[in-house]
């Protein structure tokens, strides 16, 4: 690994934060570093790893005052800026290391009352760490290339072998107070280092520059890396490239899904989770190994990854044997349980609520048709991503360690108290869940109108979205700004609408509801209507709902988790206007539709629903038709729209209303429900 550092890049740095009321000169090169670590995927990840620096700042009496930098919970190293390093006030927080001990509570609240600013974010957990330590910057991170090398039984040997007096060894002991002081005292008795192992933890360097503190830190991972290297025993186990990416996983993952969110022993809740599927030469590696039941299970890379991947890795020998996957995953859940049992009996004091028993890391061997496969599992698409990152790298950790000696994770013990650390939940956010949180919806004529205004109120409502339509800009644009998944086609081609859904099932891992809304509204007397004309209406207002309809049930069955088809009929199904028939005959048809799947639907718990809306501003009739309509009525163009019996103009928002409604009532299916303002002569019931 090559030092990143450029002395142009860091005068810019101190430039560029010059004006921050959180920076000095001193900040700005700690951002500028901490940036250089958290750019590296091998050095640091998804908020691991922290760094620190020791300066002056002036407080709120304008009073210069020693401060630690620190990094923020919540922050990133890749792209932190000064406000994600909180000042904590120095010298209070020095004298606490001559307590004998101190509470993780009261560790957070020493840490927060020493803040500059109230409102900064919590410091790193391991803020005392830093504290302690003398050295003016600090650099923490969880190197894999480190963890291969103090994932060892004789860690401390090889550490000594290989850093000499350079860097000294502490033992592992959970982050917190008693760390802080642990390192203290070791930095102390080895006057001459700059930096620790942490055994099964990670690295810490310092210098008296940010420069000195980071190459340090680049220096030590190169040489563990060169290490590694020269360990390997033939041109195949060079391990270490993270070439993973994602893979199609079709209808296999709506089963895997459907059958990790029941758990029978867990009183029959649904846990609806995403899945984020991964292949690659690393883990194709890596699951060929003969001893991977053994050398999988024996614990994580770091403590720290234990609330996002659990200890070990559910592993499955294909996703085709649905009777092995089950027979597996209740033994995963099994060994959980009873790990959660011994730990809890051994702390009888604590009171433990015992978290959900599933995996958040399956690998599944390759077989002739299908690929080696790592699947992150999480209550989130980031999650999810999340778990499959860190399995990543704990692979490229494994691979080292093996190289090197024999990897070695920590005792159980440990790992649970990791696991069950109020400090370590509190980082995965407990928040009340939103109304379609965990829920997968797909969305047709998503770009404009109607079915944006429903991406947009599903999405506030906490859904994953996969959005379909046939103007690439709009639809590019809406996608980024919710942060769905989208597809670029037209829905009347009914090829690439079924292959859209296997791309939404493998993306997200599954698929709960259906918003088919795409239409267009031809014109003509049927009489002289050409049968083209007919045909292509009913392609898109009846054919393609059908084939979204059809191809999403399959994955509703395989899954067994029910879902929903909402569809956007028409008050032309109800009240067919003159010239209009091209329109209204393939609506009627949808609302005919509507019925079969909730009638057939029914006995696995999907629920079909539709809306019948009118007179809403979208580009379904052109600016130059509603004009006529009007005066056709003898409107003005505003009277026109509200022409109900409520007198109020009906907003697409009100439609999407009405569809987040569907979505979430359970016991309404085969229902048709207006969103018109009122229009007796278009009530269906
Ligand atoms: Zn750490």
């Amino acid at each position: 690994m090559d030092s990143r550092w450029n002395d142009a890049d860091a005068r810019d740095a101190i430039a560029q934060f010059a004006g921050d009321p959180h920076s000095n000169e001193d900040v700005a090169l700690r951002v500028y570093s901490s940036r250089l670590i958290g750019a590296e995927p091998s050095l640091v990840l998804h908020g691991g790893g922290n760094t620190s620096v020791k300066t002056q700042l002036i407080d709120d009496t304008g009073a210069r005052v020693d401060v630690l930098c620190v990094k923020g919970s919540g922050w990133d190293l890749g792209d932190i800026a000064p406000a994600g390093l909180p000042a904590v006030r120095l010298d209070t927080l020095t004298v606490l290391r001559s307590r004998q001990a101190l509470s993780d509570e009261d560790m957070v609240n020493a840490q927060r009352t020493r803040l500059l600013d109230a409102g900064a974010p919590n410091p790193s957990v391991e803020t005392l760490l830093h504290g302690f330590l003398p050295a003016k910057f600090i650099d923490h991170s969880h190197a894999d290339a480190i963890l291969a090398l103090v994932d060892q039984a004789d860690a401390a040997a090889i550490c000594g072998r290989l850093f000499g007096g350079r860097l000294a060894v502490v033992p592992y002991i959970m982050p917190g107070f008693a760390l802080a002081k642990l390192a203290a005292e070791t930095a102390e008795a080895n006057p001459d280092c700059e930096g620790l192992l942490l055994l099964q933890h990670g690295l810490f360097t310092w210098g008296a520059s940010a420069r000195e503190s980071y190459e340090r830190h680049i220096r030590a991972v190169s040489e563990a890396e060169a290490f590694i290297a020269a360990s390997a025993s033939g041109p195949d186990s060079q391990s270490l490239d993270t070439d993973d990416r994602a893979v199609a996983l079709d209808i296999h993952a709506a089963s895997l899904r459907g059958r990790l969110a029941r758990d029978p022993a867990a009183g029959g809740t649904q846990r609806p989770y995403f899945l984020d599927a991964r292949t690659g030469p690393a883990i194709a590696r890596y699951l060929a190994r003969a001893d991977l039941d053994a050398v999988s299970q024996r614990g994580p890379a770091t403590p720290d990854h234990v609330i996002r991947t659990k200890a070990t890795p559910l592993i499955l020998d294909s996703l085709d044997d649905l009777a092995e996957l089950d027979a597996r995953l209740a033994g995963f859940r099994d060994r959980y349980r009873a790990y959660v049992d011994r730990q809890r009996t051994a702390r009888p004091e604590r009171v433990i609520q015992p978290l959900d028993a599933d995996p958040r890391v399956i690998l599944v061997r390759a077989t002739d048709s299908t690929p080696a496969l790592l699947i992150g599992v999480g209550t989130s698409p980031k999650a999810a991503r999340v778990a499959a990152d860190l399995y990543t790298h704990t692979i490229e950790v494994i691979t080292a360690a093996e190289q090197v000696g024999r990897f070695q994770a920590l005792p159980e013990s440990d790992l649970f108290d990791m696991e069950y650390w109020s400090l370590e939940q509190a980082k995965l956010g407990k928040r009340s869940p939103r109304r379609l949180e965990g829920h997968i919806v797909y969305i047709t004529g998503a770009a404009r109108g109607i079915g944006e205004a429903t991406a947009r109120s599903f999405a506030k409502a906490g859904a994953a979205l996969f959005l379909v339509d046939r103007e690439a800009a709009p639809l590019e644009a809406l996608a980024a700004e919710l942060d769905a998944a989208f597809a670029c086609f037209d829905v009347a081609d009914p090829a690439a609408l079924r292959a859209s859904v296997d791309r939404c099932v493998s993306h997200y891992g599954g698929l709960d509801g259906v918003v088919s809304n795409a239409g267009y509204a031809p014109q003509s007397p049927i009489a002289a209507c050409p049968d083209a004309v007919l045909r292509a209406s009913f392609e898109v207002n009846f054919f393609a709902h059908q084939t979204l309809a059809s191809a999403a049930m399959c994955v509703f069955e395989a899954q067994g988790m029910g879902g929903y088809l909402l569809f956007n009929a028409s008050k032309a199904a109800f009240n067919p206007g003159a010239k209009f028939g091209p329109y209204a005959l393939p609506k009627a048809a949808l609302v005919a539709l509507t019925k079969q799947y909730a009638i057939e639907g029914g006995p696995i718990g999907v629920r079909a629903n539709a809306i019948n809306a009118d007179r809403i501003r979208t580009r379904l009739l052109s600016q130059v038709d509603v004009e006529k309509r009007a005066a056709a009525r003898g409107l003005e163009l505003d009277a026109y729209y509200r022409s109900n019996l409520l007198g109020r103009e009906v907003s697409a928002a009100d439609v999407a209303d009405t569809f987040l409604h569907l979505a979430t009532a359970p016991s309404t299916t085969g229902c048709v429900v207006t969103v018109d303002g009122g229009n007796i002569a278009a009530s269906p019931r």
